[in-house]
């Protein structure tokens, strides 16, 4: 989805559930916490292995990243709209965030599906050097924390297990 929709859909939500916001503000300290464990461990094996790829993942047609509405909501929660990061770099399927030196996002606020990542080199890298099982465990806090973000951006869905919860 484009940033400008992404935008659009995200102030109206805001303009229509101000309540939200305290709760959208809790989900992203705990995503940011999450990104940079996650980012930690890919960090150690992507500056390596990327380069090198056939099909990077950042040039597969992301558009303006794989942002939908729940991981915009919480990019939003914790930082301004990310316009300006956006790169005219030419490459045809190539995300508008992706720079000359990766990812122009913050490394604790990248769309889900960025830190989510279905790779199977990398699956196979963090395997190598022992830090599978941790990343399992950040991917499945990721989970969690999506399950909450999708009844709290769709009310109508379920009961808000966030609600009447303690930070
Ligand atoms: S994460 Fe996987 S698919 Fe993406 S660029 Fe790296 S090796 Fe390629
Ligand atoms: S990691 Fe960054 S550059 Fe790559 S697809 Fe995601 S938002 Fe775009």
């Amino acid at each position: 989805m484009g940033l400008e929709l992404l935008e659009e859909r995200y102030q109206a939500f805001i303009a229509k559930n101000p309540g939200c916001m305290d709760q959208l503000t809790i989900l992203a300290g705990r995503n940011s916490l999450i990104q940079l464990g996650m980012r930690a461990l890919l960090d150690g094996i992507t500056a390596r292995i990327c380069p090198a790829c056939t099909a990077c993942c950042c040039q597969c047609m992301p558009v303006d990243g794989w942002f939908t509405e729940g991981d915009y909501f919480i990019f939003r929660a914790a930082n301004d709209a990310p316009f300006h990061l956006r790169i005219d770099h030419g490459l045809p399927n190539g995300c508008s965030f992706l720079g000359p030196h990766g990812c122009a996002l913050p490394p604790d606020c990248r769309p889900f599906p960025c830190v989510k990542v279905n790779c199977k080199t990398v699956s196979r890298e963090l395997d190598l050097c022992g830090s599978l099982e941790k990343f399992t465990r950040y991917y499945e806090a990721l989970d969690s924390l999506q399950e909450q973000l999708w009844h709290l951006v769709h009310p109508e869905t379920a009961p808000n297990p966030l609600q009447g919860s303690a930070a």
